[in-house]
């Protein structure tokens, strides 16, 4: 069974100071709920979140990871650094990482591999942008996605692997995909699963949409049947606010 899984996506977004505010009112709020929640978080705030979350339930994650052990990579955080401090999940391939950081789907594919051998779980994002939906693309576009950005990863760590269905023209953007578009996509998405591993596998892999869920609009799109959960941006950043949305 798929216990729904809702993640905050806090981008660029809060100062350590900031988090503090929100994890103490966030650990309050959260409790007595069967959804599993996590915060996807800047570097600098997840050692202090690792602290402020343990034995809450509540999971850390970080939005992006270098794909090598170590070396002179300028900048960049490897998954042993982040394995070290107690991080849970990492997102990999979100879309503006895609287009402001030249992340493509072979780079997305090393992360996968490199995170689940150092037992973080991945956060896979895939989605399609207007045009490529307008002019029908969409469902070859998000199938290239998952083949690429999952070669070589074994079936036995498909169910590891949360995947989020993020079309990009709903992020930030306030448009919501309807529920039946964020659904059909979802549905795609897993029976793409089962075509490149095998139903029981695919079966037990989280979906979650993401693109402008708020708590307004979570109860309809957390009702779909191949929707397990939601990667939230904007609506994240308050406490009240993302817990309104885990309870659905
Ligand atoms: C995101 O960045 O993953 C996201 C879904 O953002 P928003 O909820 O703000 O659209």
């Amino acid at each position: 069974m798929r216990i729904p899984f809702i993640a905050g996506n806090w981008k660029m977004y809060k100062t350590q100071a900031e988090a503090e505010a929100f994890a103490n009112e966030f650990v309050k709020l959260y409790s007595g709920t069967d959804v599993r929640a996590a915060i996807c978080a800047p570097f600098t705030d997840l050692r202090y979140l690792v602290d402020a979350f343990r034995g809450t339930g509540i999971g850390v994650g970080a939005q992006n990871v270098h794909y090598e052990d170590e070396g002179a990579f300028t900048g960049e955080i490897s998954a042993d650094m982040l394995s070290e401090i107690g991080v849970d999940f990492c997102i990999v391939g979100h879309s503006e990482r895609r287009q402001y950081f030249a992340e493509t789907n072979e780079t997305v594919n090393l992360k996968v591999k490199k995170l689940l051998e150092k037992g973080i779980a991945p956060i896979m994002c895939v989605g399609e942008s207007l045009e490529q939906r307008d002019s029908g693309e969409l469902y070859d576009f998000v199938r290239t996605q998952l083949e690429e950005g999952l070669a070589g990863v074994e079936k036995d760590d498909l169910p590891k692997i949360v995947i989020a269905y993020e079309p990009i023209w709903a992020i930030g953007t306030g448009r919501t995909a309807t529920p039946e578009q964020a659904e059909d996509m979802c549905a795609f998405i897993r029976n793409t699963l089962i075509e490149i591993y095998d139903e029981e596998s695919a079966d037990e892999v989280i979906i979650q949409y993401g693109g402008s869920v708020k708590p307004a609009n979570a109860t309809e799109i957390m009702n779909q049947v191949e929707i397990d959960g939601a990667l939230v941006g904007g609506a994240s950043l308050k406490a009240e606010d993302f817990m309104a949305i885990i309870d659905f």
